[in-house]
């Protein structure tokens, strides 16, 4: 069988994500099993060999078929793939590359679970293209990860690109990590949930209460979101403090690395980045020392979930020759069959369609282009394309509507239409992560 794929593994702290990828970063096959909890470090990898064996099985592939292993766990890894400490779960002291080569007598690559998001952002994500990167993942902690000339920043030991633990305020709130003032004490999630209690608990008015329930033992981030969209004036305040934090943190990160891009991801950034991110990129602008160059850019993540399996996968891709690595197309050709219809991964399709940024192909039943909701549209756009085409096929035209050209602009999406030949054309030699919708 000549057919060869990747394995990326995410191993958090709840659950363990993995897939089977294609040389070109298609995910052919996914599955997601449960972190055995407070389990022993032989627990995990009995539990990390079963994702691998069912991921196998399901796709009906033999191991022969696997170019090699990449795994991203929640921690420290030195340079020789030994996890160093992971905090939430028993890992540290593994020698886990040395098992992974050992076990499946191919080549393999672990490392810090946000060091390989933000690789997985440059493979095929927000940071395509870019030699210099900061990533920031404002989750429940903060995570970072840094490249530097195309390379990862990993430090001496493994511990390079902590930016959560980058003191922005010495005299700030305590941090997990036991120092004060670090940026994930004052912009993770638990700072915000600590800030939100206090302030409830201190008699101020606030509906997260009602959202997050009255214990507010645990505010999500969906919670926060909610709470942003209906003006509640506490959360939009502690939200805005943690916006202020990461922004004053990314001014001196501009100063040391000199990015092309900054990366936010993680569960924070995805429910609200559209009240965040544009308070960083105001700071970046302002920055009197950069006015006569140009600021960085600020993206979201755009491979969400998959970021961290993608660099596993992208981290062990980059051990491969070319070669091996001839599967090169990631977007489904698009063929025109006549002048109503087009063909794509061997189906003829007429209509409304859509193929959305990571290649999938949708058929939504009625979409009309001049009247997509905010919900069409998030998921026309899931999985960040950074230009959406649309397609219009035989006497039918089409344009945006204002909403849908406000929604593109704040998600920094092109939107392009074009008639049916030059739209797919333009599909099909773009170099850009693309959308298109067809209107025929
Ligand atoms: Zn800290």
């Amino acid at each position: 069988m000549d057919k060869k794929f990747f394995i990326g593994i995410d191993i958090g702290g709840t659950k363990i994500y993995g897939a089977l990828v294609r040389p070109c970063g298609e995910i052919v096959h996914s599955l997601k099993a449960a972190t055995p909890p407070k389990a022993t470090a032989g627990a995990i990898l009995a539990a990390l060999h079963k994702v691998i064996k069912e991921l196998l099985k399901e796709a009906a592939m033999p191991v022969s078929c696997v170019l090699g292993i990449g795994v991203a766990v929640p921690g420290v890894v030195d340079s020789s793939g030994r996890v160093v400490i992971t905090p939430n779960i028993s890992l540290s002291g593994t020698e886990l590359k040395k098992i992974l080569i050992k076990t499946y007598r191919m080549r393999a690559a672990v490392g810090n679970d946000v060091n390989f998001g933000v690789m997985g952002e440059r493979w095929l994500g927000a940071g395509r293209r870019a030699d210099s990167i900061v990533g920031i993942f404002p989750g429940t902690g903060v995570g970072g990860g840094i490249i530097v000339g195309g390379h990862l920043l990993e430090g001496a030991q493994g511990a390079a690109a902590e930016l959560g633990h980058v003191i922005v305020h010495p005299k700030g709130p305590k941090c997990t990590c036991g120092n004060s003032g670090c940026l994930e004490a004052l912009a993770g999630r638990w700072a915000m949930e600590r800030d939100i209690r206090a302030a409830v608990k201190g008699g101020e008015a606030s509906l997260i209460a009602d959202i997050a329930g009255k214990g507010l033992s645990q505010i999500k981030s969906g919670a926060l979101k909610k709470a942003l969209q209906a003006k509640d004036p506490l959360v939009t305040r502690v939200v805005r403090k943690a916006a202020e934090a990461l922004a004053s943190a990314c001014v001196s990160f501009n100063h040391i690395f000199n990015p092309e891009v900054f990366i936010f991801g993680g569960g924070v950034i995805e429910a609200c980045g559209d009240y965040i991110l544009p308070v960083i990129e105001k700071a970046l602008q302002h920055d009197p020392f950069f006015t006569k160059l140009n600021p960085p850019k600020v993206l979201a993540s755009k491979l969400g979930d998959d970021a961290v399996m993608l660099g596993a996968v992208a981290m062990v891709r980059q051990q491969c020759d070319l070669k091996e690595l001839k599967d090169l197309s990631y977007y489904p050709k698009v063929q025109i069959v006549s002048a109503g219809r087009v063909r794509v991964k061997g189906e003829v399709l007429s209509g409304a369609f859509y193929i959305r940024a990571d290649g999938k192909v949708k058929v939504p039943g009625d979409l009309i282009p001049s009247h997509l909701t905010d919900d069409e549209l998030d998921d026309i756009c899931k999985k960040g394309p950074d230009v959406l085409i649309v397609a219009c096929g035989h006497k039918k035209s089409a344009e945006f509507s204002a909403m849908a050209l406000k929604y593109l602009r704040k998600k920094k999406i092109l939107p392009c239409v074009l008639p049916m030949r030059d739209a797919v054309r333009k599909y099909n030699i773009s170099q850009d992560r693309r959308a298109i919708l067809f209107h025929i």
